[in-house]
């Protein structure tokens, strides 16, 4: 097994195993980086093994190619097991398969999971296994489905195949729609615990500052580039602020995404250090949230950066002239 910590998430787990009544569609939520894609793959491992053991044997035809396609997931490097169909002259890019004929796993192709994607899951998903006696379907950041996407899946997940296991992974649940969501028995991960977390980062202090996040704290190591504009950008230097946006317009997404949640967990901070008031932590948390949902969709990061600006600065300083 590859998951670290969640021992009440293994206990779940293994529970649901153990009774032999894996749901048809499971939804596993919670922040980045603490164990959803490890678990998921855990357990698909556990439901394809052919000696029906929770978490696989290892020792099977079945596990040993789990256990390749797993660590070739996790080391992300997809290239050779990726699935691509040519369209229209467009390569279309579909799941990853590695060579378990009864496993896929589909990862964001750019910022959504896209509907042919889930075109090809559906085909997948009808047809009859192979090698295990079931199928698994690992849908990661199942939150970042088009609405296209999420429909097509909510028709399979209204008539479900008999044999076929959904896994959806998703950092939220309030980004997936409800008629989805209602269909799958939900499995909640929470941040990691200081121990787990030391021992698969060597630098515990990353502990509160990524909230428990492996994926944020590794990202923080990283990215200093990101923590120094956060920095600037609440020096509240009209100039610094002005070379801040400008900045983060030219980062990439994992960057930006990076900014805003070092940002968020700041902002908090001020507020329970007493700069910020409650009323004010609410509206701007609001616009925080606000940009980062327009984030995907292309908004100019320099301008909503400013205007974001202008907001805090006038509350900041009003509170501290008196
Ligand atoms: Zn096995």
């Amino acid at each position: 097994m590859n998951l670290k910590g969640q021992e009440r998430v293994k206990e779940v787990l293994e529970r649901i195993q153990g009774r032999d009544r894996v749901p048809n569609a499971l939804l596993f939520f919670g922040p980045p980086g603490v164990g959803k894609t490890v678990a998921s793959l855990d357990f698909a491992r556990g439901i394809l093994c052919l000696s029906s053991l929770p978490w696989g044997c290892g020792e099977c035809a079945s596990c040993r190619h789990m256990d390749r396609i797993t660590k070739t997931i996790l080391s992300e490097e997809w290239d050779e097991i990726s699935l691509y169909q040519e369209e229209e002259g467009k390569r279309v890019f579909l799941y990853l398969m590695g060579d378990h004929p009864d496993f896929v796993f589909v990862p964001p192709h750019g910022s959504s999971v896209k509907i042919d994607q889930i075109r090809a899951v559906r085909e997948f998903a009808y047809s009859k296994p192979a090698l295990s006696k079931r199928k698994v379907v690992v849908i990661d950041r199942s939150d970042l489905m088009t609405r296209e996407s999420s429909n097509a899946l909510l028709k399979v997940l209204e008539e479900p195949p008999a044999g076929t296991h959904f896994i959806l992974v998703a950092e939220t649940k309030e980004n997936l729609p409800p008629t989805v969501v209602s269909r799958t028995q939900q499995v909640e991960f929470p941040p990691l615990d200081r121990e787990t977390f030391t021992q698969l980062v060597d630098d515990p202090d990353l502990y509160e500052i990524s909230g428990g996040s492996v994926t944020v704290a590794k990202l923080i190591k990283e990215r200093s580039d990101v923590l120094n504009l956060v920095d600037e950008f609440l020096s509240f230097d009209p100039l610094k602020v002005y070379d801040t946006a400008k900045k983060l317009e030219d980062t990439d997404s994992k960057g930006r995404d990076l900014f805003f949640f070092l940002l968020e967990d700041r902002v908090y901070r001020m507020f329970r250090e007493g700069k910020l008031s409650y009323d004010d932590l609410e509206v701007v948390m609001r616009r925080i949230a606000e940009i980062r949902e327009g984030l995907p969709k292309g908004i100019r990061v320099d301008l909503a950066l400013y205007t974001l600006y202008t907001l805090m600065e006038v509350r900041y300083h009003e509170l501290h002239k008196g």
